[in-house]
């Protein structure tokens, strides 16, 4: 597992746009209704990479994302690193 997410379960409002957008399909609608009368996002899988897509498009912000230490770089980040290096 390379990235994983936790979601507040009891603040989504179960839109289903975080569903729609992971490229891994680690996220499902929940079967059982939070305490606002909701059917929250819930994750499914191990297959989650910590690419951030859920937690960018939820509405409500109520998706955290941890990555491993291990992960590759994503490109813009890996520049950004770079561009530090350099400037030290
Ligand atoms: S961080 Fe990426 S892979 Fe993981 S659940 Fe969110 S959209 Fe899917
Ligand atoms: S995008 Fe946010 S509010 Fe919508 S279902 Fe996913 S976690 Fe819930």
């Amino acid at each position: 597992m390379a990235g994983k997410i936790v979601i507040d379960t009891e603040r989504c409002k179960g839109c289903g746009l975080c569903v729609v957008v992971c490229p891994k399909n680690c996220i499902v609608i929940s079967r059982h209704s939070n305490k606002n009368g909701y059917f929250p996002a819930q994750v499914t899988n191990a297959d989650c990479t910590g690419c951030a897509m859920c937690a960018i498009i939820c509405p409500d912000v109520v998706i955290e994302v941890y990555r491993d230490e291990n992960i590759v770089p994503i490109e813009g980040s890996s520049k950004k690193t770079e561009l530090t290096k350099e400037r030290a």
